[in-house]
């Protein structure tokens, strides 16, 4: 078994990881949205080192990060697009990730075969040095086992890859603590794959030529064609049941109380914890506080044990639309509307 190590982000250590990436290891990376496993992209041995550690599904493709526009050239083709200037221009470096047609050099295992390739230049600091001081793109998803809850921090990484993994870099509590957004762009529509911090108003300030894929809010069948494959599978999954309750305050109240007992809990909006008084969670007052606690309180749950929990249901535009794409999937699509 490989023994782990969380490591602070030192420049010692920062150069120490790169030194690892370059002989083909694979680190996790603190990012301003998740914790990332990251490998070269440009060796095949290393990436499918990433599949293995995660038990990641082989059709589910990677995000390769960049700390450069110069790094560009080696992964996607020319496309000569005004929309993905403005997109750049506006959202990078952060949370965004553009799908575009790939170069040859970017392998079918990072892509799963598809001829597309998915892009994101991080803000964060510590994955920025990182991936300069590699010298080459990194291929980094979630740090977690696939299917569990995605780790905003050192210890959430080092709970599921203990053993799996050589060094975890610790960037503290990651900032916006959702997964980036994720848009494809077909000639000059935006397609959004997966909602993010990076809301679709904003993304409509550059072009109001933008639709919402299916994926996001319905559930796809395993065997179905979608245009991002990472959307089929089981996600964000705590072991307790999740189940959704898209209602009003006063009557989520009415459903749960007499539910609740030390099994079963219920999670709310930060305002509204004093109408119940036993066993309730809270996951934020805002949008974008829920979005940075959504992934702690998943796994939270597991720590106390709960078997089976009954979530507010968050807005489903801006930001919330992201937080509510995320629950429906950690509770397997069980939505109670009322
Ligand atoms: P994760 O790395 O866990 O954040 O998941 C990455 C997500 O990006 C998955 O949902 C993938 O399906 C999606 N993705 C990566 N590359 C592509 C691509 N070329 N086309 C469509 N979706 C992609
Ligand atoms: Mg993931």
């Amino acid at each position: 078994m490989i023994k782990t190590t969380i490591l602070d982000a030192t420049s010692e250590n920062i150069n120490y990881c790169s030194d690892l990436l370059k002989h083909g290891e694979v680190i996790a990376m603190p990012t301003e949205t998740v914790y990332g496993l990251a490998a070269n992209v440009f060796d095949d041995k290393a990436i499918s080192k990433i599949f293995k550690i995660k038990g990641r599904p082989q059709d589910n493709p990677l995000i390769c990060h960049i700390s450069d526009l110069d790094m560009l050239d080696e992964l996607m083709m020319d496309i000569h697009s005004k929309i993905f200037q403005k997109l750049i221009e506006k959202f990078w470096p952060g949370p965004l990730t553009i799908i575009v047609p790939k170069k040859a050099s970017v392998s079918n295992l990072i892509t799963a075969n598809l001829d597309t390739v998915a892009i994101r230049f991080p803000s964060h600091n510590i994955s920025r040095t990182l991936i300069e001081a590699c010298g080459f793109p990194l291929a980094a998803p979630s740090a977690n086992l696939s299917g569990k809850p995605s780790p905003t921090s050192a210890n959430h990484v080092y709970d599921d890859l203990n053993g799996r993994v050589k060094a975890i870099l610790d960037g503290g509590i990651c900032e916006v603590g959702l997964e980036s957004t994720i848009i494809k762009l077909d000639d000059d529509l935006l397609r959004v794959l997966r909602p993010g911090i990076i809301s679709m108003d904003m993304l409509k300030e550059v072009t109001e030529n933008i639709v919402l894929d299916d994926s996001v809010l319905n559930q796809m069948g395993s065997n179905s064609t979608v245009i991002s494959p990472g959307t089929k599978y089981k996600h964000y999954s705590p072991n307790a049941d999740i189940v959704l309750v898209d209602s009003t305050l006063d009557k989520f109240k009415t459903y749960v109380t007499d539910k609740l007992n030390e099994d079963v809990w219920c999670a709310v909006f930060d305002d509204e914890q004093k109408f119940f008084d036993k066993n309730v969670l809270t996951f934020g007052y805002n949008e974008k506080d829920q979005a940075h606690n959504i992934f702690m309180i998943l796994r939270k749950i597991d720590e106390i044990g709960a078997k089976k929990v009954f979530f507010r249901c968050p807005k489903k535009e801006n930001v919330g639309l992201a937080v509510y794409n995320r629950l429906i999937r950690a509770a397997g699509f069980n939505v109670v509307v009322l």
